[in-house]
């Protein structure tokens, strides 16, 4: 989860070549079907480009139709989705039902002026649809990454990536996908990651946070951008484990039987929960005895 240009969609392209499974983009899938003209398509070209959200409904078919494919049976990286509460309860009761619990939620941390360069400089190739940026990923001329028979790429600029649709998309994100934040913060899966500096770097981060995400979890609070400016601040300290190689197993295979929000409960909270288990469990004892003595005594 992030701002518009906060750089989920880059990522979770890295993160396919590192695990393996699918990237679903909400947003792809949508410029798809305008691209084909479809009926969706029609429907969603006018929303997009005022940078407005297609209903939540049509949204959520959209991943129940796609996580139903044969390529997203190990797991999968959401983009772009949930973007509202009723997606994010949706996609919670979807995942239930098909038994793959959410491993985690990583918010992509990025302050507003560099969002604002991101997507100004953004460009998607009309070619073979690769996202370069102007400024911090130009492509390569010649390219040798593109279609056959192409030795440069056909750059353009989104058209909801213009201006005045991106002060749109923002003050969206803010209003609707904000608070879904604090859901996720809530039952224990968010994890955020500061999202300025190199791809490496980021891609470091976030293999962390969804290894390490008890590193993290419950200490963002989305709300309060003092806090996340604060986290900004932290990295280092906030993320010990980024070294570590992550776990593949543990982030496409985990059983249904698991649930997420366990597994990732701090071992203090654990602890706590134990400590006061203990405490009950003596009251518990020392009322037995006391209820037995009186009995004798009668
Ligand atoms: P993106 O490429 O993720 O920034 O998405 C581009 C546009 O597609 C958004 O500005 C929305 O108009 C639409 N869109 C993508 N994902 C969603 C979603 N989960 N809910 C509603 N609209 C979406």
């Amino acid at each position: 989860m992030g701002a518009p240009g906060s750089g989920k969609g880059t990522q979770a392209q890295r993160l396919v070549t590192q695990f393996g499974i699918p990237q679903i983009s909400t947003g792809d899938i949508l410029r798809k079907h305008r691209k084909e003209g479809t009926e969706l398509g029609k429907r969603a070209d006018a929303i997009m480009a005022k940078g407005l959200l297609v209903d939540d409904a049509t949204m959520l078919d959209i991943i129940r139709d796609r996580v139903a494919q044969p390529d997203a049976q190990d797991g999968f990286i959401l983009d772009g989705f949930p973007r509202t509460q009723p997606q994010a309860e949706g996609l919670a009761a979807l995942m239930t039902e098909l038994g793959t619990p959410i491993d985690s939620v990583v918010l992509f941390d990025v302050g507003t002026p560099e969002l604002v360069r991101r997507i100004s400089g953004r460009r998607t190739c009309s070619l073979c649809d690769k996202v370069f940026n102007v400024y911090s990923a130009p492509p390569a001329s010649p390219a040798t990454d593109c279609v056959a028979g192409s030795s440069e790429h056909q750059l353009f600029q989104r058209k909801d990536d213009e201006e005045a649709t991106v002060t749109e998309r923002l003050r969206v994100y803010e209003e609707n996908t904000r608070p879904v934040l604090s859901y996720y913060s809530n039952n224990g899966l968010l994890r955020t990651v500061t999202a300025e500096g190199s791809l490496e770097e980021i891609t470091k981060r976030v293999l962390a946070a969804i290894q390490e995400g008890t590193a993290v979890v419950g200490q963002a609070a989305p709300a309060k951008p003092a806090r996340a400016a604060a986290a900004r601040k932290r990295p280092a300290k906030r993320r010990p484990a980024a070294k570590k190689k992550p776990a593949r197993a543990k982030v496409v295979r985990r059983k249904a039987t698991k649930p997420a929000r366990k597994k990732s409960r701090p071992a203090a909270a654990r602890k706590r929960v134990v400590r006061t288990l203990r405490k009950v469990a003596r009251k518990v004892a020392r009322v037995v005895r006391r209820v037995r003595r009186k009995s004798k005594r009668r």
